[in-house]
């Protein structure tokens, strides 16, 4: 039988094995097989010991059968097989029913693997998964035993005897495999063969082995993601846009004369890069990243204007409605009548600034979008209801994307097909992004970054009050606010939950939270006997306790848009002294007359969102505050998490402490999660190096000769990658 990579593994394996491999592990071909790695490998020396058991572990251990003994049991029906097994380091009892393993002989070793019980003072596994090693087993004679990533139904033995089973047919395997990386990159680089990778990683005879798989394996992933990403930057180079070149005495000069503070010389040598390349006609696709409060709106706020300039639109995209409302509102404010015309006191030099939200009345919105189509809105500024069909721009010019992280590359996409045609892109970002993650999640776009803050601002001091150990400082938190907002200041306190009746003990209704949720196996760090503490909760305990004689106010996702939007609008004019907020103020929002940033169970929140939720009072020239509420005891990893944010303000440390506590799906998956299934053994902190070499390798190829059809097995993947992605995205929308 001719098989492929394509081919279900139903024709290949047992039916029964095929069925349960694909509903519980969600492996569907030979393909998925094979790339199904072991997740490590067994080493006689290196099992288990027996002497070392905890009750409670799942585990596999090694060892040889001593006695087995059968007989019928007394309370119910059936019989009970007892088989004592040992490894020179103690011994334990196995139980069976019903003449399971009956045939067990004495000195057979073997390999058996369950949860450890106990039984009157004894370990013991009940119906433990075993594998007896025979003489002839081929599978033990080998040094290393691959122990695969399981499910209830499929052991690793089982998935170790189908692989086995593709693997031996020596012959077909190499037909089957069309290797992806051309043999030059693998010669350059020292990469053995598909085939040999996949036999080194799933039948290992030595470390070493399995050391020149992993590496060649991990050139594939990078590999393909990399000449993905050069095929996409190669595809938007040579479909030309629109060049946007600046004006003299246009918009963007009257914004240039209507900013209250002078530029960065970081904000002016960005602002350099971006009006050149709008003056071109191959469109712009560029990140800028810069630290929460460096100043990036203006950078695009002066784009756009440029845009405007030269007779087309601007199209601004934010992740939160209440984000979205400031923009529009500061964005006009700079304007001032230049920002409305058509209006009675509009400028008819100038343009329009439109909101566009998903909360809008009809009406509105309607009329929104007519100012959209017929081009009268210049600047247009919106959430997610930008990409809806029937937003149609008269002449998008530009795309700018704010706080990038909350967005996929497909919501990227939608935005630019908007155009007749390809806009410039203006992707921008608060999070900094180590190296490897600007290369692989946001490899298509050219980077730019702010360093610089403006002069003058006060700075943010950042602890933690460990309420279980120090319940006293909590008082002093409190008083701290009061002698704030009696020097005139205020305050923000973020909390996990809302706390009203739909609250499922979930947080805010914000888009797409996994980016920031901290690792799953911290989620214990606030005691799991109470809920996380909630918004409408904490403000009435607030104004009943120390903060009685201050204006104490909430904000959260789930308010009505209109009462989101003024409550929003009261605390930036100073009527609100304390407002008590999900993290719905995360992102963007901008009060520099707010100096503390109090964040209840701070250990809900993961290092981004609270580097971010710091960034909220670090933006006037006051002094900042930042205090971490948590219960998680300091020498906790929780605690310790809290302490190391506490500790700096160095956003690019801090992101990579991010990465270091979160899963690597994790971080390509907030962005792109396609990508997550074809990134198994590549580590976004661990192989920078690797990464970088396949960037410059995949451009290579993607930008010689004929490109990608020279390389037509690379292409493939390429391809299947694209699917993939295309498939995860239409499962989520
Ligand atoms: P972010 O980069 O986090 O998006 P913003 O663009 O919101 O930051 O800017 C933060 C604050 O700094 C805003 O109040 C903005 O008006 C102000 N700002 C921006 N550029 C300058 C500058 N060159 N000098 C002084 N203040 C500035
Ligand atoms: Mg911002």
């Amino acid at each position: 039988m001719a098989i492929s990579m394509d081919t279900p593994l139903t024709r290949v394996l047992g039916p029964k094995t095929a069925k349960v491999m694909a509903e519980q592990l969600a492996l569907h071909t030979v393909r998925d097989l094979l790339r199904h790695y072991p997740r490590r490998y067994a080493r006689r020396g290196e099992m288990t010991r027996l002497d070392g058991l905890e009750v409670g572990d799942r585990v596999t251990v090694l060892a040889q059968v001593k006695s087995v003994s059968t007989r019928r049991m007394q309370q119910r029906r059936g019989t009970l097989t007892e088989v004592t097994v040992g490894d020179g380091a103690g011994s334990m009892r196995l139980v069976f029913f019903n003449n399971r393993h009956a045939h067990l002989d004495v000195g057979e070793w073997g390999l058996f693997a369950g949860t450890v019980g106990l039984w009157r003072g004894d370990k013991q596994f009940s119906h433990p998964d075993c594998h007896i090693i025979t003489g002839d087993d081929d599978d033990w004679a080998r040094a290393l035993v691959p122990l695969y990533p399981a499910s209830k139904d499929v052991s690793s033995w089982v998935i170790q005897k189908s692989v086995k089973l593709l693997l031996d047919d020596a012959h077909s395997l190499e037909q089957l495999l069309d290797d992806p990386i051309p043999a030059t990159v693998r010669e350059r680089h020292g990469l053995v063969d598909l085939a040999t990778a996949l036999r080194q990683k799933h039948r290992p005879e030595n470390q070493e082995q399995v050391d020149s798989a992993d590496e060649r394996l991990k050139w594939d992933e990078a590999l393909v993601l990399q000449a993905t990403l050069a095929a996409r930057r190669r595809a938007a180079a040579l479909e030309p846009g629109i060049a946007r070149p600046g004006r003299r005495g246009g918009l963007l000069d009257a914004v240039d004369a209507a900013l209250p503070f002078s530029l960065t010389d970081g904000q002016r040598e960005v602002g350099e890069e971006l009006a050149a390349e709008l003056a071109r006609e191959q469109p712009m696709n560029r990140l800028l990243q810069g630290e929460v409060g460096s100043g990036k709106t203006v950078v695009a706020l002066r784009a756009m204007a440029q845009v405007v300039d030269a007779g087309g639109q601007a199209a601004l995209l934010a992740p939160t409605e209440v984000l979205a409302a400031q923009h529009a509102r500061s964005l006009a404010a700079i304007l001032g009548p230049l920002g409305r015309a058509g209006e009675l006191d509009g400028d008819p030099e100038g343009t329009r600034v439109t909101l566009l939200t998903g909360s809008q009345k009809a009406a509105v919105r309607r009329e929104a979008r007519a100012a959209v189509a017929d081009g009268s809105a210049g600047i247009v500024v919106g959430t997610h209801a930008l990409l809806q069909e029937g937003v149609e721009f008269a002449d998008l010019g530009l795309v700018v994307v704010d706080e990038q992280h909350r967005f996929g590359v497909e919501q990227r996409d939608a935005l630019r097909a908007k155009g007749t045609r390809p806009p410039h892109v203006l992707v921008m970002t608060a999070t900094p992004i180590p190296r490897t993650v600007a290369m692989t999640v946001y490899g298509d776009l050219e980077t730019s970054t702010l360093r610089q803050l403006p002069a003058g601002r006060g700075g943010v001091s950042s602890s933690v009050v460990p309420v279980g150990e120090k319940p006293a400082w909590l008082d002093r938190a409190w008083a701290r606010v009061r002698e704030e907002v009696a020097a005139g200041r205020q305050i923000y306190v973020v909390c996990p939950r809302i706390g009203d009746l739909e609250d499922g003990g979930k947080g805010d209704d914000g888009p797409d939270d996994a980016d920031g949720a901290p690792p799953p196996e911290e989620k214990g760090g606030t005691s799991d006997k109470r809920p996380p503490l909630a918004v409408l909760d904490v403000a009435e305990g607030l104004r009943a306790g120390p903060l009685s004689a201050l204006r104490v106010e909430v904000l959260h996702g789930r308010m009505p848009p209109e009462e989101k939007e003024a409550r929003m609008r009261a605390f930036a004019a100073a009527e609100v002294d304390v407002l008590v907020a999900t993290t719905v103020v995360e992102v963007g929002v901008d009060v520099p007359n707010a100096t503390v940033m109090v964040v209840m169970d701070a250990d809900r929140f993961g290092v981004s969102q609270l580097h971010q939720l710091r960034g909220r009072v670090a933006r006037g020239k006051h002094a900042g505050l930042c205090l971490l509420v948590t219960e998680a005891p300091s020498t906790s990893p929780t605690g310790q998490r809290l302490a190391a944010v506490a500790a700096t303000t160095d956003g690019f440390a801090l992101a990579r402490l991010d990465l270091e506590t979160r899963r690597e799906g994790d971080v390509l998956g907030a962005a792109q999660s396609g990508r997550r299934s074809n990134v198994k053994l590549l580590s976004l902190l661990d192989d920078e190096a690797l990464i970088a070499e396949a960037r410059v390798e995949a451009t290579t190829l993607v930008e010689q000769g004929r490109g990608l059809a020279d390389h037509p097995e690379l292409a493939a993947a390429v391809a299947a990658l694209a699917l993939d992605e295309r498939a995860t995205y239409l499962e989520k929308a």
